[in-house]
């Protein structure tokens, strides 16, 4: 007799609620992980460094695992089909694992628990990847909040420090089996990229005076945790305990990758469409010609061409450039949000749909409590402003001089359009 607990976004043994729940459940915990064929499917390119993440966070896992005489069992293919293996071979007394909130998430999950209740399994889920889920943070007339300052309000007033203590999860109980080995990311289907997992760390010297340093892109001075936070090698509760104890500002961060959470489940619509839907008819000029030059880094706007390159290298860009490049996609070169949008989440390592789908549409204006249409970043003076030496530009586009001799639109003409188009729709 077993209890599975099934890995998704909480890749990691320690401060974890769900496998905590398993492991009090009294039965040996066999932990799973399924690489889902039909997320991976999906991935046009197979050398991707978040699939390499995933495969060596996974491997680290099942050595430690290893070390208590227990396994990772991990198979690859549709979870519905795994389920149906794994409970022909044990005796499954019930299944844990973490809440997930993105529309495809909470539609497997259906499946998944209507196949395990028609055979007498439970499918347990817990809050583990937030501190405040689904409608924990709503209005006095319980409707949800979209405006994040009175969201961030109601979410410090509500916490107290059970919201975020950490949870011990005992290694004795896992199931005692011999040990696996991972299957090889080649027999998914992928290669090996440069990517290396490290555990990730709370930094002092970053988070202290993240709010002052934070918007300088050549400074570097975020925690480049995203990745840690997508995948959960990093448990929320340990980041918002740290956050409360050096840094206010970095505690607002996190408050909006909540915020942005929370609308994603109340308005899964969002995935699709603007949330406010006047912006869905403004008329995007969409050309796939600029757009390409967009994507690899050749605007002539040496920002937003550093910006695209330090993506297109590393899976990384600093939250200021990623909100000049944005901008500049939408309102200079008028182009659908949607497409930036699926560019990131092909590019990010840190990509969150909620995060990314709600950025994209707080700069294009048609997001919940999003940037006024008319505000148009000036990629100069965003320059001048955040790069002023061009210390960030000349890292990631050395060659910057060559391309400003041709810049793909001009400032002023683009933004005389953009605010001629917007204001059309609206
Ligand atoms: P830090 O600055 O150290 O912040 C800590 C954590 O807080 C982040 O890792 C993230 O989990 C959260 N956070 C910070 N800012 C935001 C924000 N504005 N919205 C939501 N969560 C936030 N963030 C993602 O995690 N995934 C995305 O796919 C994503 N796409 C974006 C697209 C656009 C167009 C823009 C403007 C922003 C996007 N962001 C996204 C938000 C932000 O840029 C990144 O979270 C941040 O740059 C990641 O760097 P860091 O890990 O060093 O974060």
């Amino acid at each position: 007799k077993v209890v599975i607990f099934w890995f998704r976004r909480d890749l990691r043994l320690e401060d974890n609620v769900g496998l905590q729940q398993a492991v009090v459940s009294g039965y040996p915990v066999l932990p799973i992980f399924i690489f889902d064929s039909d997320i991976l499917e999906k991935l046009e390119v197979k050398q991707d460094r978040r699939v390499d993440y995933i495969y060596q966070v996974l491997d680290a896992m099942n050595s430690v695992l290893h070390t208590h005489g227990s396994t990772l069992y991990i198979d690859y293919g549709k979870p519905l089909a795994i389920f149906k293996t794994i409970i022909a071979l044990y005796d499954v007394q019930g299944v844990y694992c973490n809440r997930d909130y993105e529309p495809q998430a909470i539609k497997r999950d259906e499946l998944i628990d209507s196949y395990l209740k028609d055979r007498g399994i439970q499918f347990n889920t817990y809050k583990d990847q937030v501190i405040f889920e689904k409608s924990d943070i709503v209005k006095d007339d319980s409707t949800p909040y979209t405006v994040y300052t009175p969201y961030s309000k109601k979410w410090k007033s509500l916490l107290a420090p059970q919201n975020y203590a950490s949870v011990v999860v005992s290694a004795e109980h896992f199931y005692k089996t011999n040990p696996l080995k991972i299957t090889d990311l080649e027999v998914l289907g992928f290669q090996k990229t440069d990517i290396i997992f490290e555990k990730p760390n709370l930094e002092l010297e970053i988070i202290s005076d993240y709010d002052k340093k934070r918007d300088f892109p050549a400074l570097d001075h975020t925690t480049h945790l995203g990745i840690a936070l997508r995948f959960g090698t990093i448990s929320i509760r340990s980041c918002v305990a740290f956050a409360l104890k050096y840094n206010e500002i970095w505690l607002s961060e996190l408050i909006w990758r909540e915020f942005f959470m929370q609308i994603l489940y109340h308005y899964p619509r969002v995935v699709t469409d603007s949330f406010k839907p006047k912006y869905d008819s403004i008329i995007w000029r969409n050309n796939e010609a600029e757009f390409q030059l967009w994507c690899s880094g050749k605007t002539g706007y040496p920002i937003v061409d550093a910006g695209m390159r330090q993506l297109n290298e590393t899976g990384f860009m600093h939250n200021r450039v990623r909100m000049i490049t944005a901008s500049f996609l939408c309102k200079h070169l008028l182009i659908d949000w949607r497409w930036g949008e699926a560019y990131f989440a092909q590019k990010l390592l840190d990509y969150d749909l909620a995060a990314n789908n709600g950025n994209w549409q707080w700069v294009a204006g048609c997001g919940c409590d999003a940037a006024p249409y008319f505000r148009i970043f000036n990629p100069t003076a965003q320059t001048l402003k955040f790069d002023a030496d061009l210390s960030y530009i000349k890292t990631w586009n050395p060659d910057y001089e060559k391309y400003i001799q041709i810049p793909i639109v001009s400032h002023e003409e683009a933004r005389e359009r953009a605010l001629r188009v917007y204001k059309q729709a609206l």
